[in-house]
């Protein structure tokens, strides 16, 4: 997974107010920050494919995301803290190297004139890490000028960039080539600076109303940041199509693509840039013919929304009336005005890790209280599902970081590692404070708790103790709690649960499949890196036989069972979902009116008889054809 790396970005210029920024001469910069002028010709238009996440169409002059400016504050360590500074050094030295070594991997799907320019840039890069001057001289600087390793970094760095420029003769090619090699310095000085001090990505205060983002690389705590009402489009260089950026660049709706391999490179900002987000496809410098083309597309997908808004107020029914719970997945408070515009029944699934985002300490009890309430309230009786946090190293967290709960230097492989309940069950202050929270704000309304990253019973036994010595303190307060208590369910993400759902279900009051970490685990393929995007395939039999199991043992003891993950959202996949015996759903809320068309139109005994003929196949892009047919003989 990406989730150290925050966006690197594409250096700040003004978006150009003129639609195409073509036929002026303008100071750019490339990414390796090296300078120079477009020429006053017109720039051809270039179209790079990468992965649809959030359909629409947009056109907007690109702003590159600057990355804030690295500077720490000056820290000064005691000597017996020396050995502590030199093993954070080399962690984010480790660290940067293997970022590195990444991105190099990554060249191979690039031009050869663009791996020509960049693949040398990386070398270098790793060999600044190496026993180099530069490193020596950070170390010298924690050990001698007893400094904290972020401060000697930059000092370091600072002062080799500065040594390299003054020895260069003025002016001339010399002078030139040591400006570049200072620049790289203080590019390996900033990328240490950043894993050492896992300095978030806050700059889109700038971003000026109707532009299209890009940068490298976005993290869901910098989409949390994002306003959908300023902003036309995304697009990066890296990210998956189910990876938590993607799930959060979906709820906010703004037209995205992700994982468009050079990007950052080819659009410096002021570019004009078309994104299609249904295609997962960037032009920049569009031809006029393509920019009108482009606006028809805006106009008519704008006509389509409208349609599906009158779904809005139809009831989601099969033809043979089996009614189906079509919810919203929430994962912003701002979210709640589209929950409602949509038409959802209530919401299927709160993530409630995104309220712990971008903020310097944990919401305590009361707040807590105050967030979830607020929530039940504006869903006016319709059901919530609160999933309590559920962290890993790609959704980061700086408050649980700053308060020691997690450690600072991610896991080696974070999907592997201490996420989900395992966490809250290591931390039982953390958990118990949000069930407290949780409990008490569902006297407001019909609440549902739900576990995440379930793989054993017993840890589902032991998330319920808690539960219930939750419970018990609320009552000795004199808490108000509601009456029967929340149901208690589980997230069926991992092969383990559900392929235990049979004994699972004994004991979970629900059960919610989370189709994108099942699909992850199922194919060891990670959800949000573009390079095994390709293999990651919800369509897999193995992930659609686990995903029959857990449902047929749900079932058959009367558990309420839902689907949470993407897979939900897709319209194509509802004939199958509904064959498998589904009848909740819980999606990005845009993506509700077209779910509740697909189930409109079909009966649930077709879909029975289709869902099984689907598990027979054993080839995925067979299931895909079939899902297709089945789709366009029932339009
Ligand atoms: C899932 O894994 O399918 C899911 C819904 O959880 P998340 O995407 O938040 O990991
Ligand atoms: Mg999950």
């Amino acid at each position: 997974m990406n989730r150290t790396k925050p966006p690197s970005a594409v250096p700040a210029a003004k978006p150009s107010p003129t639609k195409t920024g073509a036929g002026r001469a303008r100071a750019v910069k490339s990414r390796d920050g090296k300078a120079g002028v477009a020429t006053a010709t017109s720039p051809a238009e270039r179209r790079l494919s990468g992965i649809a996440i959030v359909e629409g169409v947009a056109i907007g002059p690109v702003f590159g995301a600057v990355e804030p400016e690295i500077k720490p504050t000056p820290r000064r360590i005691q000597a017996a803290d020396i050995e502590a500074e030199r093993s954070r050094l080399d962690a984010a030295i480790t660290q940067s190297k293997k970022q590195l070594v990444k991105l190099r991997a990554r060249l191979d799907m690039l031009p050869e004139e663009s791996q020509a320019e960049i693949a040398p840039l990386i070398d270098a890069y790793l060999q600044m890490l190496g026993p180099s001057r530069l490193t020596r001289g950070m170390r010298q600087r924690i050990e001698e000028g007893l400094v904290a390793a972020e401060t000697a970094v930059h000092d370091a760095g600072e002062a080799m960039a500065t040594a390299i420029t003054a020895l260069a003769d003025e002016g001339g090619e010399q002078r030139a080539s040591a400006r570049r090699h200072a620049d790289e310095v203080r590019e390996i000085s900033r990328r240490l600076i950043r894993n050492l001090t896992r300095q978030p990505f806050r700059s889109f205060a700038a971003l000026p109303a109707g532009a299209v983002l890009v940068c490298e690389y976005l993290r869901p705590a910098d989409v949390a940041l994002l306003d959908p009402a300023r902003l036309a489009a995304v697009a990066a260089d890296e990210g998956g199509a189910d990876g938590h950026t993607a799930i959060m660049l979906r709820a906010l709706g703004v037209p995205s693509v992700l994982g468009v391999a050079e990007l950052t490179a080819a659009a410096p900002p002021g570019t004009l840039a078309i994104v299609d987000g249904g295609k997962g496809e960037v032009i920049l410098n569009p031809t006029p013919a393509t920019l009108a083309e482009a606006r028809r597309a805006v106009t008519s997908f704008a006509r389509q929304r409208q349609q599906w808004a009158r779904l809005k107020r139809l009831p989601a029914i099969t033809t043979d009336h089996q009614e189906v719970e079509l919810q919203a997945n929430l994962e912003l408070p701002a979210e709640l005005p589209l929950i409602a515009q949509a038409g959802a029944a209530g919401i299927g699934l709160l993530r409630s890790e995104f309220l712990f985002m971008n903020r310097e300490r944990i919401p305590n009890e009361d707040q807590q209280t105050e967030i979830y309430r607020g929530i039940i309230e504006a869903m006016g009786g319709d059901p919530v599902t609160i999933r309590v946090l559920d962290w890993s190293g790609e959704k980061e967290i700086d408050a649980l970081i700053a308060e020691g709960l997690v450690p600072d230097l991610p896991p080696e492989n974070p999907a592997l590692s201490v996420r989900g309940l395992r966490l809250l069950l290591r931390q039982p202050d953390l958990f118990e404070t949000q069930l407290a929270a949780i409990l008490r704000a569902a006297c407001a309304g019909p609440v549902r708790i739900l576990l995440p990253m379930v793989t054993t019973i017993a840890e589902l036994r032991l998330a319920r103790e808690v539960f219930e010595r939750v419970v018990r303190r609320l009552r000795r307060r004199g808490e108000r709690l509601p009456e029967p208590l929340p149901p208690l369910g589980i997230m069926i993400e991992t092969p383990a649960a559900a392929l235990s759902a049979d004994a699972l279900a004994l004991e979970a009051d629900f059960f919610a499949i989370g189709s994108n970490d099942l699909t992850m685990y199922t194919l060891a393929v990670d959800r949000g890196e573009a390079i095994v995007a390709p293999l990651y395939d919800p369509l897999h039999p193995a992930v659609l036989r686990l995903m029959q199991f857990a449902i047929e043992a749900a079932l058959l003891l009367r558990k309420p069972v839902s689907v949470c993950g993407e897979l939900a959202a897709n319209p194509k996949f509802t004939p199958l979902l509904l064959g498998l015996g589904l009848r909740s759903f819980s999606m990005n809320s845009s993506a509700v009116p077209r779910v509740k068309q697909a189930v409109r139109q079909v009966s649930a005994e077709a879909c029975a008889r289709f869902a099984r003929r689907v598990m027979e196949q054993n080839d995925s892009s067979l299931i895909d054809e079939l899902l297709s047919e089945f789709a366009e003989a029932n339009e």
